[in-house]
């Protein structure tokens, strides 16, 4: 759709980019249009920017104005990133590219300035992402959903971005909103991670099912956490806090409370609420349903 995007990686230089093609459609009469178009939604001529860390691997510079056969991409700037895909940034103007080829640029860095070299009927940034294979939509890269980076290798006890996890027996959607019984017995994907790391996104492949509290979900390679584990919650029992969980009035605790066997000190009257420490030493109410009975 052309118009403007919330995205969260840029590459006009005030931030402010307005669509005018996306990839897949059809630019002019000539093939299939494999990035996306930008103008500076600003009203002037902007600054093409790398739009993650990365390093420079082509550059063309030179190239005068109006070009349909030779260069037709007129001047550029290539940069590889670190999670294997490339960007490029065409029909920059001639003599306004500031970078050099082998050259490690950072996100937001300047690259030259949004012009209409090459193939181009008029002033505007074509940026494109090939993965190495191909020319793939920018999209989902541009609003943080695929990476320019390295994604941090999943470790065994931890959900994240591309964890395999299913979700534990009576779990409702974070809305509240009530699944379909074979969601229970379903692998998922997890797709995204809210910002605050609360929630998850879980679905197969690109289909979404639905955001969970990540505390509602656990790791397809590990047992299933007992239906009725809540309940084994004692005064002197051994407890795990489940990942995500916050005390019950809400503060977040250190990381290190997701990873330690805690003490049940004593237990709030209506049995909701667990005092959890180490001996004596008191750590913080909980919630019974946000703790695993060792
Ligand atoms: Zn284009």
């Amino acid at each position: 759709m052309s118009g403007k995007y919330n995205f969260k990686y840029h590459v006009l230089e005030s931030k402010s980019e307005y669509c005018t093609a996306d990839y897949g459609t059809r630019e002019l009469s000539y093939s299939t249009h494999h990035g996306m178009d930008f103008i500076n939604d600003a009203g002037h001529a902007c600054c093409a920017i790398a739009v993650a860390d990365g390093e420079v691997v082509a550059v063309q510079d030179g190239v005068d104005g109006f070009d349909d056969k030779v260069y037709t991409a007129g001047n550029f700037v290539r940069i590889k990133h670190e999670s294997g895909v490339y960007s490029r940034y065409l029909h920059l103007v001639k003599n306004s590219i500031k970078v050099k080829v082998g050259q490690k640029v950072k996100a937001g860095m300047a690259l030259g300035m949004e012009g209409n070299t090459g193939y181009s009927y008029g002033t505007h940034l074509h940026f494109d992402i090939n993965n190495g294979t191909q020319y793939v939509d920018p999209l989902p890269y541009l609003m943080g959903e695929k990476s320019f980076y390295k994604t941090k290798k999943p470790t065994s006890t931890t959900i994240t971005v591309g964890s395999k996890v299913r979700v534990k027996a009576g779990a409702t959607f974070s809305d509240g909103t009530k699944p379909f019984a074979e969601v229970y017995n379903t692998v998922y994907d997890v797709q995204l991670i809210s910002r605050n790391g609360k929630e998850a996104r879980i679905g197969i492949g690109d289909q979404w099912t639905g955001w969970m509290y990540i505390s509602d979900l656990y790791l397809a390679n590990q047992p299933a956490p007992s239906a009725d584990a809540a309940k084994a919650v004692k005064v002197g029992g051994k407890v795990k806090v489940n990942a995500g969980a916050t005390f019950s009035d809400g503060t977040e605790p250190y990381p290190f409370v997701y990873t330690t066997v805690f003490d049940v000190i004593t237990m709030s009257k209506d049995g909701k609420e667990a005092l959890i420490g180490i001996g004596t030493d008191v750590t913080g109410w909980m919630y019974v349903k946000d703790l695993m009975s060792e």
